[in-house]
């Protein structure tokens, strides 16, 4: 296999001159206040964005949940969803990344799934869309298997994309070492890796990212899962150009030693950014 785009989640402010600090082929970045509920930032560099020479890649709120049986969380969820949407694809983005969210511990997660699908029912988003496992919560809709296989079974036919988080699925008590075929017997596809380290155990459910070589996963289990997926990654990973620089190159390096040791596989690359 070739190598795939390594890059890393950057500052907004300048996303290309961040991933060139990062030798990175692409970068992830917000559009606004990941943490609040106004829309995203219009951006005056937009042209600019949509010329570069990497690719880019947009992270949608941590604040939206569009799965949640709460109608003041769920109906401005959908709607500063499509803002980001509008805005990702404004600027040449290849997609939106998305994290399934939850419904409350008593709610059945029926209920979730079918929000989701009434989300892509009244939408016809101008990018895609790939929705992000997440590491805790009770009841969350893309956290552990069993889960995602429900949601698919409800958004499978409008065709989103899916972001594997390795750092999530090791909060979530997922074995790492097969996971890549294992989501792909629910989605039939992955679209985009987000490989970091936890600085938590398996199975904590905690989020907190970890660079390679500072966290609780065997960072050549990160390698073997982007090996597998052989999609283009991101490092969602600490102390910014230095760290994720380190991470990406790890990354690089590892990757190439088991280009040139394996044999070829007969598995057909998956079109991305694609739906
Ligand atoms: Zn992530």
């Amino acid at each position: 296999m070739s190598i795939p785009k390594l890059g890393a989640h950057v500052d907004q402010e300048d996303p290309i001159a961040e991933a060139a600090a990062r030798e990175a082929d692409l970068s992830q970045f917000f559009l606004g206040d990941p943490q609040g509920w106004k829309g995203p930032e219009i951006r005056a560099d937009a042209t600019a964005l949509q010329n570069a020479p990497i690719d880019l890649y947009v992270h949608s709120p941590y604040v939206i949940n569009v799965a949640t049986t709460n109608n003041r969380i769920r109906i401005p969820s959908r709607k500063l969803l499509a803002q980001h949407a509008d805005a990702a694809a404004t600027i040449g983005a290849k997609a939106l990344i998305v994290h399934g969210g939850h419904v409350l511990k008593a709610d059945d997660p029926h209920t979730g799934v079918d929000n989701w699908r009434k989300t892509f029912e009244r939408w016809h988003p101008p990018l895609p869309i790939f929705i992000e496992n997440t590491a805790g919560g009770d009841n969350a809709m893309a956290r552990t298997l069993d889960r995602l296989a429900m949601l698919w079974d409800a958004i499978g036919d409008f065709n989103p994309g899916f972001c594997l988080d390795t750092c999530h699925y090791h909060a979530a008590g997922e074995d790492l070492a097969s996971i890549v075929d294992r989501v792909k017997a629910i989605t039939g596809r992955i679209d985009l890796v987000h490989a970091n380290n936890s600085r938590d155990a398996f199975g904590s459910g905690a989020d907190r990212h970890a660079n390679f070589d500072d966290g609780e996963i065997d960072p050549a289990l990160i390698v073997e899962v982007v090996r597998q997926a052989n999609t283009p990654v991101v490092c969602e990973t600490p102390n910014g150009a230095a760290g994720q620089g380190a991470d990406i190159a790890y990354l690089r390096k590892h990757l190439g030693r088991t280009a040139a040791r394996s044999v070829p596989t007969p598995q057909a690359e998956t079109p991305t950014g694609s739906s």
